[in-house]
């Protein structure tokens, strides 16, 4: 529960707020810009939600938020905000919310397919809430998890244990100790059916991979974002855990494959007018971590 007392004071004065337990993990700011901001290693609210929908968002951003860090005045009823999530990004592909603290608020991902097609792949792990589990649940359980590297793997034992799922990771990133029921060595693509492309990408962490779905979407945990200030993809040079090379270089390698979306664990998801548009955007990301 955020706390009052610590009520940050670069948030505007009204209902919704950030205290100062916030970790930055800017989910808040994506979900909900109208009303969360970034002030500098920080969120606040810069602005009070207003229409239904902006307090629909606040209250979604509340809910997802890590580390229980939003808070407001007055009472609100959530059912709304809770029942949003997994929330539809495109497709059949969703965004769960529910960010957990122990992966810094990254962000996990739902493709919803029939049994006939592989079933549910949950893409890391977000944290073990009772309303999302019977959400997800609701539109099939998850038949996969793919765990894109070590640092965001959340609560991936209590889903694995809920929904029987197999959990999918890289050796080099623990996966026999974390208890993964298939793991993927070395860096070749694994195909995990016809629609599912695990592709190693070592850098940010030694086994780090990313996972490729239908030549469309491209769930990028910590190698890839969009960069909204930059306005063009980028990495993280500065949580680059393992080797700046090596990610480099596993960068170059994803213009092997066609994709128009990536979507990050952190960092911001884009999609763009074209599988060219983004190979494109990718050269120019490429050529910038070279320099
Ligand atoms: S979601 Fe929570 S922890 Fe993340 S930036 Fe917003 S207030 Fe901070």
């Amino acid at each position: 529960m955020a706390n009052i007392d610590r009520r940050l004071p670069e948030n505007v004065s009204g209902d919704f707020f950030v205290d100062s337990s916030c970790i930055d993990c800017d989910t808040c700011r994506q979900i909900a810009p109208a009303t969360f901001r970034d002030h500098g290693g920080q969120s606040s609210v810069h602005r009070q939600p207003v229409t239904e929908q902006e307090t629909r968002l606040a209250l979604m951003a509340l809910i997802s938020c890590p580390t229980a860090s939003i808070g407001t005045g007055r009472r609100h009823d959530a059912r709304q905000a809770v029942a949003a999530f997994p929330s539809r990004i495109g497709e059949n592909v969703f965004f769960c919310g529910f960010t957990s603290e122990s992966s810094y608020g990254a962000w996990s991902y739902l493709i919803v397919r029939p049994d006939s097609e592989g079933g549910n792949v949950l893409v890391d792990s977000p944290r073990f809430a009772a309303s999302l589990v019977r959400r997800i649940r609701q539109l099939g359980g998850v038949r996969t998890m793919f765990l894109s590297h070590r640092d965001d793997v959340a609560d991936h034992a209590k889903f694995a244990r809920e929904f029987g799922c197999l959990r999918v990771m890289h050796a080099a990133d623990g996966a026999a100790r974390l208890g993964a029921e298939r793991v993927i060595e070395g860096e070749e693509e694994v195909r995990l059916d016809r629609d599912l492309l695990a592709i190693p990408t070592p850098g940010h962490t030694r086994g780090h991979m990313v996972l490729l779905y239908k030549n469309r979407f491209l769930f990028t945990g910590d190698h890839l974002a969009w960069s909204p200030e930059r306005r063009r993809l980028y990495a993280f040079r500065d949580a680059c855990w393992y080797s700046w090379t090596e990610q480099t270089r596993s960068m170059a390698r994803l213009l092997d494959y066609s994709f128009e979306w990536i979507l990050p664990g952190h960092g911001w998801r884009w999609h763009a007018p074209s599988a060219a548009v983004m190979r494109k955007e990718l050269e120019r990301c490429i050529d910038w971590m070279r320099a």
